[in-house]
């Protein structure tokens, strides 16, 4: 055993092996690091070794070369290289995957993106003056511009937009919600605990599938700070319902002198009826009369990250002054993002092209099947012990938005000889670009409404990849 510890190569020499120039990226120290790591790992073996078994000894033995040992450390090097946050291919069929990030932004809020994140800029500068200027100033013109409401500010997220709305107008009061729009998003994103948190306390009315707006004015008092809607966004209560409507609660609202709040959820801009997403639209929010509107940038407006404000101005400049809005401002980039997926929506003719939530969900059905078509050719030209075949499905919109909704769509149906669909959704994840696929009654299927046209190559390579190993 004192021989196989003699014979462990010297670091140095390691290091030195490890200066060829595919390696120059990394530093001396990272080096030394990943050849130091290696070797002790060896000798971790050494110290654990049974000196009966014959194939342990030869298999250390072997290990204990320069080349093995030089081998194993550029493999350290290189994996410490691999990236943890990375493109995928989303072949789920479902358009606003929350695992998968949600919206994908345009290239033209991209291009905004790039072309600030390396600079300074006007963030907090007004060039014309020479003066400091605000941060919600780049989105608040467009946003007024686009959505009809006088002001608004763009926070962290829908949730942080909740919580700074509920701080800033309700702290110590009381706010009421009907029991059939208590949410939960998802993790801890209650609208309960978020109440609590803000310091506004819940009063809760109606039940949880009819609340009437009887109930809302039944539960004003002196202390009553503000009514609060929630959309439902990611369920249904179907059946026996009963809810009040924006103009509805509006009444009441001025009549009591309270501001209506609406928290919307997904913020659809643009009316999708007609594509079979009846989601509720901002615009109309603002028309019915709600005082403050909230909604998610990458949820169904296909932008960033976000939560956007909007409404009357006097509420929105209470929001501005809160010391919440520093702690859930947004930076440059979001700003920049935001702004130009709004830009998008001054053009009616073009916006569904340009942002691509709103192109996958506007999708032309027999689009989806020459896409399909299309992936299918390239997969079956390559291989004989591939067997595919095109089925209808059913897409959904996903991040918690239009829960009833199901879009006809297409998937290609892969079977690969001697795998199970199992085996072939475990190595589609494994490639270079995971590929997410989904297994209905035990078929893997690659659903094309969410598969970007650059990326079919891509698919087609992997899966001929796969059938071969
Ligand atoms: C999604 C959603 C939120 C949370 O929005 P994030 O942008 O994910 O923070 C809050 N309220 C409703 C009704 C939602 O649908």
């Amino acid at each position: 055993m004192n021989n196989m510890y003699r014979n462990i190569p010297k670091v140095d020499l390691i290091i030195e092996a490890l200066c060829d120039e595919s390696l120059d990226v990394f530093s001396h120290r990272e080096k030394s690091d990943a050849a130091r790591d290696v070797l002790d790992e060896i000798r971790g073996e050494i110290k654990n070794l049974d000196l009966n078994n014959q194939d342990d000894i030869v298999d250390i033995e072997k290990k204990l070369s320069l080349e093995f040992i030089v081998g194993m450390a550029k493999n350290r090097l290189t994996k410490s290289m691999e990236k943890s946050l990375k493109k995928v291919i989303n072949a789920t069929g479902v358009v606003l995957h929350t695992n998968l990030g949600r919206a994908n932004l345009s290239k033209r809020a991209i291009e905004a993106v790039e072309k600030i994140a390396g600079e300074y800029s006007t963030l907090e500068y007004d060039e014309s003056i020479g003066e400091r200027g605000s941060r919600h100033a780049h989105t608040e013109e467009l946003i007024t511009k686009i959505t009809g409401a006088e002001a608004s500010i763009v926070v962290n997220n829908n949730a942080a937009a909740t919580m700074i709305v509920l701080a800033a107008m309700a702290r110590g009061g009381e706010v009421i919600v009907s029991r059939g729009e208590l949410v939960e998003i998802g993790g801890s994103f209650r609208i309960p605990d978020i109440m609590k948190e803000s310091g506004a306390v819940l009063k809760e009315i109606g039940t949880t599938n009819k609340t009437k707006p009887g109930d809302y004015e039944d539960a004003i008092n002196e202390n009553t700070k503000a009514i609060l809607k929630v959309h439902t966004s990611n369920y249904k209560v179907v059946g026996f319902t009963q809810e009040a409507s924006l103009p509805e609660l509006k009444e009441i609202a001025v009549e009591n002198d309270l501001p209506l709040i609406y928290d919307m959820g997904s913020g659809l801009l643009r009316d999708l009826r007609k594509y079979g997403i009846g989601e509720p639209c901002v615009e109309d929010a603002i028309n019915e009369g709600a005082d403050l509107v909230l909604f998610s940038g990458d949820k169904l407006l296909g932008g960033a990250q976000a939560g956007i404000i909007i409404g009357k101005k006097e509420y929105v400049d209470r929001l501005k002054k809160h010391p919440l809005a520093r702690a859930l401002r947004v930076d440059k980039m979001t700003i920049a993002a935001i702004c130009e997926t709004f830009r998008a929506y001054l053009n009616e003719d073009t916006v569904n092209d340009e942002i691509p939530v709103l192109k996958m969900l506007t999708s032309d059905i027999d689009d989806l099947f020459e896409r399909a078509r299309k992936l299918e050719d390239l997969i079956i030209s390559k291989s004989q012990i591939i067997n595919t075949d095109i089925i209808k499905t059913k897409n959904k919109v996903g991040g918690g938005s239009a829960p009833d909704t199901e879009l006809d769509g297409y998937a290609v149906v892969i079977n690969i000889e001697d795998m199970t669909p199992d085996d072939i959704e475990m190595a589609l994840r494994a490639g270079e670009i995971p590929i997410v696929a989904r297994i209905t009654n035990n078929q893997l299927l690659l659903d094309v409404r969410t598969i970007r046209d650059e990326d079919i190559d891509y698919i087609a390579n992997r899966i001929k990849e796969i059938a071969m190993s």
